[in-house]
């Protein structure tokens, strides 16, 4: 392929990016939006297999093979994972372009061929120094953050003593052996500090995700697909490659901004999260065990199924507010079937989403939008919140954090200042979940004693497919 063609194509790709991006901003519109990606996608890798960039036919082979074998990984991946388990996978990818960056990195240093010299080696040598470190650190935090997801390593924040000054130390040998790489007069020579240089950035990024309390991961999550698309464009300016480093600046810009409206809906601090001061003042788990961490308190009223459906025949307004558990019912069909026959018995039946229910940004809109659920019955938080003293009854599917009271009653509590639903405001509140367990910040929840609220236990799909049939 002529440079000319792969530019044009390089070209064509980046716009379908932008017009992908633009389409997942809205649900109506993200299947075309996902529909541009895959088109720029295919695009863009053939105009990189096949262009300028490869210069003989006898890497070509590897390549192939290599995509043959990832793709098919991916393929397997892509239909065994559970709707559940997303938010993990997709903490593994960013870390496996984390990796990328740092193999890049170590590929292009070793890489004898590419002789430069002058301000050229030192720019493509800084290039290097900062591909490898924001990858090492996308690697492990991502690595640490797929463990925190799928609860392999537990939620509770690990605050070392000192932990800012760790932080501040490691910066600093990193500028020094930055100097040193910088200075080598070898390959060899430039080694041992890019080798130091990894290892402390790989401890930063362990350290840095392990300090994350759990009602703070939203952040987390949404952060560390902003570092892989920094890391992606930092792989493009090693490797020379514009479309990588445009698509790198898309994926990391979008993701910086993703992380913005997250610290807003949960009110942390932007510059607090970027400096690394998750929880503020890092008492999240200390003020967690002193309200009582996970321990519940107080008598509860529950609610059989059959009450449940009466309630809903009688009522007029209804608001739904679906969380995690939902999710892992895969109640969303049963939720669908309850919602289309309440309101064709002329209840006025909406939905209220949180910005950070379930475990990934967008989850409940997902599902909901699986199950056709329509659009225009699904809000933001922000658009009913106020509605609920004029809603008769309000249904809390397998949600805990997110309808949580104690955000805005316990200024000790560590989730205290998040916005959350107000689900108890009803007349009537239900919450559907399986036990008296916590959410994933490990919050005991006022909502479940409050007087008008009732408990309907039992798995989120078994119990919204009685109460339809008690509907019907
Ligand atoms: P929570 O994790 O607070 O609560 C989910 C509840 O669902 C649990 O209390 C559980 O109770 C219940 N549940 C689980 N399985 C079932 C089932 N089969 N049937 C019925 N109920 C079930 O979820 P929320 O959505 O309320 O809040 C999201 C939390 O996740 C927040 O703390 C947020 O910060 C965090 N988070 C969000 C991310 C995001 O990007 N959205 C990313 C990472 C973390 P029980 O076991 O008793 O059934």
């Amino acid at each position: 392929m002529s440079t000319g063609l792969s530019t044009v194509s390089y070209l064509g790709a980046t716009i379908l990016f932008i017009l992908c991006l633009g389409g997942l901003s809205n649900q109506e519109t993200s299947r075309r939006g996902n529909i541009y990606g895959i088109i720029g996608m295919v695009i863009a890798v053939l105009a990189t297999v096949f262009g300028p960039h490869v210069v003989s036919s006898v890497g070509l082979p590897w390549i192939i093979g290599a995509m043959v074998v990832g793709g098919a990984i991916g393929l397997y991946a892509a239909r065994v994972v559970q709707m559940t388990q997303m938010p993990e996978l997709v903490a593994l990818m960013h870390s496996l372009v984390g990796l990328a960056a740092c193999l890049v990195g170590y590929t292009s240093y070793i890489d004898t061929s590419i002789a430069l010299g002058g301000a050229e080696k030192t720019i493509h040598e800084v290039e290097i120094y900062v591909g490898i470190l924001i990858g090492a650190v996308t690697f492990s935090g991502s690595v640490i953050a797929f463990g925190k997801l799928s609860g392999k390593i537990g939620g509770k924040p690990v605050l070392l003593p000192g932990r800012h000054l760790m932080n501040l130390a490691g910066l600093l040998i990193v500028i020094y052996f930055g100097h040193g790489f910088l200075n080598a007069e070898t390959v060899s020579q430039g080694m041992a500090p890019l080798v130091v240089m990894t290892v402390v950035s790989l401890a930063f990024g362990v350290h840095m995700v392990m300090a994350i309390g759990g009602a703070d991961m939203p952040v987390v999550v949404s952060m560390l697909n902003s570092y892989s698309g920094w890391a992606a464009a930092a792989t493009g300016f090693m490797l020379g490659n514009d479309l990588l480093i445009v698509t790198g600046a898309l994926v990391g810009s979008s993701g910086a901004i993703l992380s913005y409206i997250m610290c807003s809906a949960m009110n942390r601090n932007f510059i607090s999260v970027i400096a690394g001061g998750f929880g503020s003042d890092g008492g999240a788990p200390k003020k967690a065990a002193a309200s009582g961490g996970g321990e519940p308190a107080g008598e509860v009223t529950p609610i059989s199924v059959t009450e449940t459906a009466e309630l809903l025949r009688e009522a007029k307004n209804v608001i739904i507010v679906p969380g995690y558990g939902m999710a892992v019912a895969q109640a969303q069909h049963a939720v669908y079937q309850i919602t289309s026959l309440l309101r064709e018995k002329g209840v006025n039946v909406r939905f209220g989403i949180h910005p950070v229910a379930g475990r990934m940004p967008g989850h409940m809109n997902v599902l909901l939008a699986e199950a056709k659920v329509p659009y225009d019955i699904v809000f933001e938080m922000d658009e009913l919140n106020e509605d609920f003293p004029a809603t008769d009854v309000s249904i809390v599917i397998g949600a805990n954090d997110i309808v949580n009271p104690a955000a805005q009653e316990d200024p000790g509590s560590p989730i205290a200042g998040m916005p959350v639903l107000e689900v108890w405001k009803a007349k009537t509140s239900i919450v559907m979940k399986r036990s008296m367990a916590s959410g994933y910040a490990g919050v005991d929840n006022p909502l479940f004693y409050k007087e008008n609220n009732r408990m309907l236990f039992g798995d989120a799909k078994k119990t919204l497919e009685e109460v339809y049939a008690a509907l019907e």
